[in-house]
């Protein structure tokens, strides 16, 4: 529901007086087309070739040069992955400027690129390197809904990193990735299958999602379930009433339970295989707020939120990746915040919690990625909630603006990033945290 602010602001009488307005965004609904126009695909990459070929697959208009195609762009995709050297930059400009002037409303720019740290040579780093900066900047000039995003190759053979990357273009040209903006994805080498049923990536797989009663987590539960899995809805007993609702919604179940619980892990555990047969997908949702500054906040207010938001999911993951826990084809997915990347005045307890997240990620990421496991975080920024709802009009407006997308995102753009990095065709992204802000100045 819109506020005052925004019904103001998107009336006839404040466009016709030139304020700027948010355009509405391409959002995805099972069995959209993947782009919407024809895509140009360039730049002579180690990709570019297979990825045109799994483009015109999922039935896009596919072009290797500008003037094979008509009409505005829905998508540009720009493998720079063999770029040895700065002057091999030249190629992003050359074929990048025109193409962008054409491209379409909610159009998308995905930048392909192999991951700097697996290389040694300077001038191969800092070519490399560059597409971050380009891409990043690209995301702050592109409008009308337009997004550019980097995925970044860490496999040494192009030919094992193949269908890792496909499934990040495949994610970043959806509609999926509405709210994700001028962000870098890094992609591995482990075998990502794509699904039997693309309406249903999920199928067949068990998942749960603490603080699934409202919110982010109820709208992950919606969009796991649509993707086919069985969704366990976990939240504290007084918010049974709204978790049941929830839970009969998406035809899975319900668990009444604190997080912070020691046995939380086991009881969850347990649910899973008692109820469905196994756990495969682990969306560590629950989150609070005790906002106050650092010099005035009490001890309970700093414990209870690294309680809730971070001791808790150390707790829980060394249940689910202990024997009987996550099996192969695993997926923990956590969520942070771009507090936790950028920090934010009033929110000391709670930047500290969500940049704690993150440490989990990278630390556990090595542990599992023999397993066939991943874990990663999603790290949003300004969503539209009952939380932001309640948040002042100054900073609530701020907040809500100052991204490239120049609007809130919605849950669902949040629950979307969770749901494909659950799919098992992410196999190959790890211990990454995906911002779903649309390229928030915070901590960009
Ligand atoms: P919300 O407050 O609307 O929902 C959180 C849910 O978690 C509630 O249903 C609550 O009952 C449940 N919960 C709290 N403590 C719990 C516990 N101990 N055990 C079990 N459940 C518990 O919040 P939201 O806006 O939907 O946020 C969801 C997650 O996303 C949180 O981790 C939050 O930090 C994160 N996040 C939200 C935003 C945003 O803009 N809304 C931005 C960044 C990150």
């Amino acid at each position: 529901m819109a506020d005052l602010f925004t019904t103001i602001i998107t009336s006839p009488l404040a466009r016709k007086a030139g304020v700027p307005q948010p355009t509405k965004l391409r959002r995805y609904t099972p069995g959209d087309p993947l782009v919407e126009g024809p895509v140009l695909v360039a730049g002579g990459g180690h990709f570019d070739t297979s990825l045109a070929n799994r483009l015109e697959q999922a039935g896009a208009q596919v072009g290797t040069a500008l003037e094979e195609l008509d009409g505005r762009l829905g998508a540009l995709v720009l493998d720079l992955s063999a770029a040895a050297d700065p002057s091999d930059l030249v190629a992003l400009h050359a074929i990048g400027a025109p193409a962008v002037k054409r491209l379409a409303k909610n159009a998308r720019v995905v930048v392909l690129g192999t991951d700097p740290a697996t290389l040694t040579d300077v001038s191969h780093i800092a070519a490399q390197r560059a597409l971050e900066g380009f891409t990043r900047s690209l995301g702050k000039e592109l409008r009308f809904g337009a997004t550019a995003n980097l995925v970044l190759a860490t496999a040494a053979d192009p030919a094992l990193a193949e269908s890792g990357v496909w499934s990040a273009v495949e994610f970043f040209l959806s509609g999926r990735s509405a709210y994700v903006d001028g962000q870098v994805v890094r992609v591995g080498d482990a075998a990502s299958p794509s699904a039997a049923d693309p309406l249903r990536p999920l199928a067949g797989k068990v998942a749960v999602v603490t603080g699934a009663a409202r919110g982010i987590g109820a709208e992950i539960a919606a969009v796991l379930a649509r993707d086919g899995a069985t969704v366990i809805a976990v939240d504290v007993p007084q918010a049974g009433e709204s978790l049941a609702k929830v839970a009969n919604d998406v035809r899975g179940t319900a668990l009444q339970l604190d997080v912070t619980t020691e046995d939380a892990g086991r009881r969850i555990l347990e649910h899973a295989t008692s109820r469905h047969g196994s756990l495969d997908i682990v969306v560590h949702n629950a989150g609070i707020l005790r906002d106050k500054l650092f010099v005035n906040m009490s001890d309970d207010k700093w414990a209870a939120v690294l309680n809730v938001n971070l001791r808790s999911i150390i707790r829980m993951n060394e249940t689910f990746l202990g024997g009987g826990g996550l099996g192969e084809g695993g997926r923990i997915v956590c969520l942070s915040s771009i507090a936790g990347i950028a920090g934010n005045r009033g929110q000391t307890n709670y930047a500290a919690s969500k940049a704690g997240v993150i440490g989990i990620v990278e630390a556990l990421e090595g542990q599992v990625r023999d397993r066939g496991i991943t874990v990663n975080a999603v790290a949003p920024g300004f969503i539209e909630t009952e939380m932001t709802k309640s948040v002042p009009f100054a900073t609530r407006e701020v907040g809500r603006r100052s991204n490239s997308l120049q609007q809130g995102g919605l849950p669902k753009d949040v629950a979307e990033t969770i749901a494909w990095l659950a799919q098992p065709g992410a196999a190959a992204v790890n211990g990454q945290v995906l911002r779903v802000c649309g390229q928030s100045l915070l901590g960009a």
